[in-house]
């Protein structure tokens, strides 16, 4: 045993000394690792099981779902090695039908204050019952594990001091990156995520200091994606993703697999209305793709969802308290005034009106803000004179 770790040290450290001007010599150690591990029963073809054990769970380092029997199982995905030298385990499920099909990916937790997506994950793998499925779902949990220890969106790297890194920008990843969060996404995307994904949907929620509606982010022009996208009973679709560069949703798409981002209201909390909307949703795009049977449940016609491709941000252009003056969801026309705020002695001090006429997708719950906030996003049909299309006003 200990012989095998010294050998694994030593590769470690070729590997690693090798990484920046060789990063052929770390494909090398993973094949020496593939090569011992294909002793064990279980390690054929693309799935490669580790040889560790976590709390009854087996560690794997590749899924190939093919490789599985049909049912139920459980493991741990071995990601990036933290500061300790123990790797950021990743938790997966999969449901393998009796029969043959497409291979369904559902993800949540790459930001880690979104807890609604993690639990309607949950809810929709309880669900499925493999004997009666014809094809495969992949649950992936809690793709940012630093983030959610800290109920927070982003990732605190310790690569120079402490680097608060989103991962919903750094993929596809990069297994050799000179960063932990991209090494940990390259690994995720390469040998869990896209080789067992025909269709993909990565569940989010608006982030913290923010609620939102039901809504998705989802490029309404692309036909597979529109198709699942209106089988939610979502309020509302943003149409336009092009601004978010590094997004695992866009790019799933990059490489051929049809992805949708739902968004699940308010960050950090259970939010039990706004899961059951999304686990239908989700059912019944599994009845799309023939994983289950039955009857479709509620969609986005059902539920009056509004599409449109443009938002407007409501910027704040001094800090204060701010009083809100619009829902969640509705209707505004442009000039209408949506806010007031105040300053430390209760002066009001700004006033702001929306800038068209539009829908109410997300809006402030913080009751204060520095200058430059975004205090709301209203979406639009018509081109306006505040696209949010030209910056990132409203983070996913
Ligand atoms: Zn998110």
């Amino acid at each position: 045993m200990s012989d095998d770790h010294d050998l694994e040290r030593r590769e470690f450290i070729v590997a690693s000394l090798a990484a920046v001007s060789a990063p052929v010599v770390l494909a090398a150690g993973a094949a020496a690792v593939s090569a011992q591990e294909a002793a064990q029963p279980a390690a054929t073809g693309g799935t490669v099981f580790t040889g560790d054990v976590i709390q009854g769970k087996r560690v794997l380092s590749a899924l190939d779902v093919n490789d599985l029997e049909p049912g139920r199982h459980q493991f741990y995905f071995e990601g990036v090695q933290g500061i300790t030298g123990q790797h950021r385990y990743v938790s997966v499920a999969v449901a393998k039908g009796a029969q043959p099909g497409r291979r369904v990916l559902l993800t949540s937790g790459v930001h880690g204050d979104e807890m609604s997506s993690v639990r309607t994950v949950q809810r929709v793998m309880e669900a499925l019952d493999p004997a009666a499925m014809s094809g495969t779902v992949t649950a992936v949990f809690d793709i940012s594990g630093p983030a959610l220890e800290g109920m927070a969106r982003r990732w605190p790297n310790s690569g120079r001091g402490v680097d608060l890194i989103d991962m919903n920008r750094v993929w596809p990843g990069d297994e050799n990156a000179p960063e932990a969060p991209r090494r940990h996404a390259g690994l995720l995307f390469n040998r869990l995520l896209r080789p067992n994904a025909d269709v993909a949907i990565d569940f989010h929620t608006v982030s913290s200091g923010m609620d939102g509606t039901a809504f998705h982010f989802a490029d309404m022009s692309h036909p597979e994606v529109a198709e699942m996208a209106m089988l939610f009973p979502v309020d509302q679709i943003f149409a336009d993703t092009e601004p978010y560069a590094g997004t695992l949703m866009n790019e799933l798409v990059a490489v051929g697999i049809p992805a949708l981002t739902p968004e699940l209201g308010k960050p950090r909390v259970l939010d039990p209305e706004m899961i059951s909307r999304f686990v239908e949703g989700t059912m019944n795009v599994l009845k799309l793709h023939g994983v289950i049977q039955g009857p479709m449940g509620r969609t986005g016609h059902d539920a009056g969802v509004f599409v449109a491709v443009h938002g407007a941000p409501v910027i704040s252009t001094h800090g204060g308290f701010v009083e809100l003056l619009v829902e969640l969801r509705e209707k505004v026309e442009a000039g209408q005034a949506v806010a007031v705020q105040y300053d430390a002695f209760g002066e009001r001090i700004a006033e702001y009106a929306s800038p068209v006429a539009g829908e109410i997708m997300a809006r402030r719950t913080d009751a204060t803000c520095e200058a430059g906030t975004p205090l709301m996003l209203i979406l639009f049909t018509t081109e306006g004179p505040a696209d949010a299309e030209e910056e990132e006003a409203f983070p996913e």
